[in-house]
C-alpha cells in the first residue's frame, strides 16, 4: 500500500514500525547494540550515526508525517536546528531569520555565529516583505517559525517559500508550535522543517528530542555534519518517542479543539486584556492561518489586566501546572519574560511585545470546563 495514500493516525499507528519477525509482537523491538557487524552489510550501523534500527524506522514516520523523503531524529531540538543551520551555512554566508522566534534559537544565532563567521539578519517583523528587504547578495537560507512562540504571529509559508524560490535560497522552517497535525509547511514549498520532538511529537513531558525533516539529499548533507556534532538520540528514547508518536493525531487534534474553546472564552473574559490565538476572527492574520493550517493549534497566549499580577495568578492555579515546556497532553502555563526570553533585553523583548503581564498557555487534553474553572478560581484569590 502507498505511503501517500495512508491517513494521519494510520501514519502514526503503522509507518516505521520494526516488524518483530522472531516473536510476532505487536509492537516494534527495541534495539539497544551500540555495536553492528560490517562485513557484508549494505549499512555501517553505529548510534552517532543516526542510523540504528530504531532511529532509522521512527525518522520513516517523521518523514511521512511531513511530506516528505527523509528525517533524522536528533538528542533535543537544539540539537536539530543547530546541526541542519550549520550543514547548510559556512564562513561568509548569511542567514535571514524571522525577529519572533523561539528564544534559544535566538541566542543559538547570536552566541555561536559570530565564531564561524556566519553572519546574520533578524528580519524586523514576519510579513513576506521584511524578509525580501533582509536578504543579500550571500544569503544561502531562510529561517521561519509559524506560528511563533510566545505571541502566535503567523508568517505567510507559501509567500516565503516562493520568495526563496526566485531568489535562489534554501527556506527552513520551526514547525513545533502546529505540528504536522496542524500545518504542512513542505506541501507549500518549505524546504526543509524541523521540531523539538521534546513538544507534541513526545507529548507526555519525559521526552527531549528533536527532528529534521527534508528531501533525501538535503536529509544527506545535515547527516554529513550531525555525524561529526554527535547529538544523536539513544535508542531507549527514539523507541518511547515512537509510541508516543502513536497518538499523536489523537492528542493534537483533542489538544487543538480545547484551545480554540478557551481562547474564545478567555477573549471575553473582564479580567483579560488580549488573547493571542490564530483561531480568533480578531487575530491579525486569521485569514492566512486558516488557508496555511488545518486546526490552530493547542498554544495560545493572554495578557491580564494590569491590576493582576501574573506570577501571583500562576501561584493560585490548581490543575493548570506552572511548567517551562509545551504540548503535553496536561495543561501548563508560564510567564515568556521569566523563561523562554528571558536572556532578551527588556528592550528586545519590549520590541517584539513581550510584556511581564504576557501568559503563554499550553493547552492540555483534560476537559475545558475544568480548566475554565481552575483559571476563575485563580482570578478570583487575586481580586
Ligand atoms: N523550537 C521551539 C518552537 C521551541 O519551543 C523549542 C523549545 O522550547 C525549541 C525549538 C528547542 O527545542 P529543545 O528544547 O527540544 O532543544
Amino acid at each position: 500500500m502507498s505511503k501517500d495514500k495512508l491517513g494521519l493516525n494510520t501514519i502514526c499507528t503503522h509507518v516505521g514500525e520494526i516488524k518483530d519477525e522472531q516473536f510476532k509482537g505487536a509492537v516494534s523491538p527495541i534495539y539497544l547494540s551500540t555495536s553492528y557487524e560490517f562485513i557484508d552489510v549494505d549499512v555501517k550501523r553505529y548510534p552517532r550515526y543516526f542510523n540504528t534500527p530504531n532511529q532509522e524506522y521512527l525518522s520513516k514516520k517523521i518523514a511521512a508525517l511531513e511530506h516528505t523523503e527523509a528525517a533524522m531524529i536528533f538528542g533535543s531540538g537544539m540539537a536539530a536546528i543547530s546541526t541542519m543551520f550549520l550543514a547548510f551555512l559556512k564562513q561568509g554566508d548569511h542567514l535571514v531569520v524571522q525577529n519572533t522566534l523561539y528564544g534559544g534559537t535566538v541566542n543559538f544565532i547570536k552566541e555561536e555565529f559570530p565564531k564561524y563567521g556566519i553572519e546574520y539578519t533578524f528580519t524586523n517583523g514576519y510579513k513576506v516583505e521584511d524578509f525580501e528587504a533582509a536578504i543579500k547578495s550571500n544569503t544561502k537560507l531562510i529561517h521561519i517559525e509559524t506560528p511563533s512562540n510566545p505571541l502566535l504571529t503567523i508568517t505567510d509559508i507559501k509567500a516565503v517559500a516562493e520568495l526563496g524560490k526566485v531568489k535562489g535560497i534554501l527556506t527552513s522552517m520551526d514547525n513545533t508550535f502546529a505540528s504536522p497535525v496542524n500545518q504542512l509547511p513542505m506541501d507549500l514549498g518549505i524546504d526543509m522543517v524541523m521540531h523539538s520532538a521534546t513538544k507534541y511529537f513526545g507529548g507526555h513531558s519525559d521526552i527531549c528530542a528533536g527532528a529534521v525533516a527534508s528531501s533525501e539529499v538535503h536529509i544527506q548533507r545535515i547527516w554529513n555534519v550531525g555525524k561529526n556534532l554527535g547529538g544523536s538520540l539513544s535508542d531507549m528514547t527514539v523507541w518511547m518517542l515512537e509510541r508516543s508518536m502513536k497518538t499523536l493525531g489523537l492528542r493534537v487534534k483533542a489538544q487543538t479543539k480545547n484551545a480554540l474553546k478557551l481562547a474564545k472564552w478567555l477573549d471575553k473574559h473582564p479580567k483579560v486584556s488580549k488573547v493571542h490565538y490564530p483561531g480568533l476572527k480578531s487575530h491579525p492574520e486569521h485569514k492566512l492561518a486558516k488557508s496555511q493550517m488545518s486546526g490552530y493549534g493547542a498554544m495560545l497566549s493572554f495578557e491580564l489586566n494590569d491590576d493582576i499580577d501574573s506570577q501571583q495568578f500562576q501561584k493560585q492555579l490548581k490543575l493548570i501546572k506552572s511548567s517551562m515546556s509545551l504540548a503535553g497532553i496536561e495543561s501548563t502555563m508560564l510567564s515568556p519574560h521569566l523563561t523562554s526570553h528571558s536572556l532578551l533585553t527588556q528592550e528586545e523583548r519590549d520590541k517584539v511585545g513581550i510584556s511581564n503581564q504576557l501568559i503563554r498557555f499550553s493547552v492540555g487534553i483534560e476537559e475545558t470546563k475544568d480548566l475554565k474553572r481552575d483559571i476563575d478560581q485563580a482570578i478570583g484569590k487575586m481580586s
